[in-house]
């Protein structure tokens, strides 16, 4: 056992196939953990209002009611044995009141933590991890106050942002003041804007009893502030770069009793240094790649923290690459009318797996799907990957 153990593994007993485990939210991040949960054995119950959410089509059970219904979660309680979270805005009471009836991981304080940026980059200060300089703008005297050095910045919504949503560029004091009305004055964080020469990301699995696995660290590039490709290449990433990502990536995880999957997104500077952007408190985007290209996928590694199931290290078997598929694929230069690509034309491609999460309607920005490209060496991989891209009309930025 782990010297960080924060939690006797007697009170986590393992939860074993043929139980049911549930997940809030039908995304397709939940719609993933519920393949995995299903090819291990488990039953899986589903809580998200939409009829037609991807992770509720395919799961034993789907509870359509909202985040906070208290019949629906008394549902799923009653349904689940043990009960996760596919995304971080589900209300932290909702967690509270799970966590009365059944497990619940991860824990409602550490989901909390990541809904709010300016709760989370103080806990990364607090906890020694470095982040980007900032400010939280919550008041008029606040925005007076704001220190020169964080212009230019990037002003963020504290809360309910994703995929670059609630975020603005300010260039100087009035931009700022502009952005923070167009924001609606609501409470945001100003970040200095940095030079970022790449992004990674890594994702970790802690347990009940704190044994900690990871994935290897991922490369992330983003188009319009949507990750748009990972590329997960060995020896890719410097090894001194890796190795503070990892620290960084424990120390959250450690410091905050962390049980689950956890993902944190991190800026590499241009002397090396590595600042952490933000955690989602589950699997993430940058981490699709491994259903494909490890032996354990990071919804696998959902699947065993919130069972209590062992925990061992994945290893990656093949060099990946990820395209995300985003809804602007059905409308070609700016055609009107959504046309379907062509998948049978990837497809034909060796080593592409595609992952459609079965949305019915396809819009600009939407996560539709993605495809991984995977091979036996990287430059096939990120060959095969540059065919794929521009058989779908993807920019080749990678
Ligand atoms: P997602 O949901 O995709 O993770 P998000 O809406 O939570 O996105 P962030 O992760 O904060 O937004 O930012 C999105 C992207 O914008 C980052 O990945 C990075 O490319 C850029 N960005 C954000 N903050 C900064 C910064 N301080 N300096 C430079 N670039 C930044
Ligand atoms: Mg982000």
């Amino acid at each position: 056992m782990s010297a960080h153990a924060t939690n006797e593994p007697a009170a986590f007993p393992s939860i074993l196939p043929g139980a049911t485990l549930g997940v809030m939210g039908g995304g397709q991040l939940g719609q993933m953990f519920v393949h995995a949960a299903q090819s291990m054995g488990y039953r899986t119950a589903v809580l998200d209002p939409d009829a037609a959410s991807p992770a509720g089509l395919v799961s034993h059970r789907h509870v359509a009611a909202g985040y906070e219904n208290a019949e629906g979660l008394a549902a799923l309680a009653h349904e689940a044995d043990a009960i996760t979270t596919e995304f971080e805005n589900v209300p932290a009471a909702a967690l509270t009141a799970l966590a009365q009836l059944k497990r619940v991981a991860p824990a409602a304080a550490a989901v909390a933590i990541a809904q709010d940026r300016a709760t989370e980059k103080n806990h990364f200060r607090q906890l020694g991890v470095p982040c980007a300089p900032f400010a939280v703008i919550d008041s008029e005297a606040a925005l007076q106050a704001v220190d020169e050095e964080l212009l230019p910045g990037i002003l963020k919504t504290a809360r309910l942002g994703y995929d670059g949503k609630g975020q603005i560029t300010v260039a100087d004091r009035a931009a700022l003041r502009e952005a923070w009305q167009t924001l609606g004055q609501v409470v945001c964080v100003l970040e200095q804007r940095l030079e970022l020469d790449y992004e990674v990301s890594v994702v970790l699995a802690r347990g009940f009893d704190g044994t900690i696995v990871h994935l290897p660290v991922q490369r992330n590039i983003h188009r319009n502030g949507i990750l748009a490709t990972t590329l997960v290449l060995p020896g890719h990433i410097a090894e001194p770069v890796a190795q503070q990502v990892l620290q960084a990536a424990r120390r959250i995880a450690e410091g905050t009793g962390y049980v689950g999957v956890l993902c944190v997104e991190f800026f590499v500077l241009g002397d090396g240094s590595v600042v952490a952007n933000e955690m989602a408190p589950r699997p993430h985007n940058s981490g699709h790649y491994s259903i494909d290209a490890c032996d354990v996928s990071q919804f696998e590694l959902q699947v065993r923290t919130l069972a209590g199931l062992p925990l061992t290290a994945p290893r990656q078997h093949s060099p990946a690459v990820m395209l995300n598929v985003l809804g602007d694929l059905w409308f070609p230069s700016g055609s009107q009318a959504p046309r379907t690509p062509d998948w049978a034309a990837i497809l034909g491609l060796p080593g592409v797996h595609l992952h459609l999460y079965g949305k019915a309607e396809a819009r600009r920005g939407r996560k539709m799907g993605h495809v991984t490209i995977t091979a036996d060496t990287t430059e096939v991989a990120l060959e095969t990957a540059a065919r794929a891209a521009r058989q779908l009309g993807l920019p080749l930025d990678f």
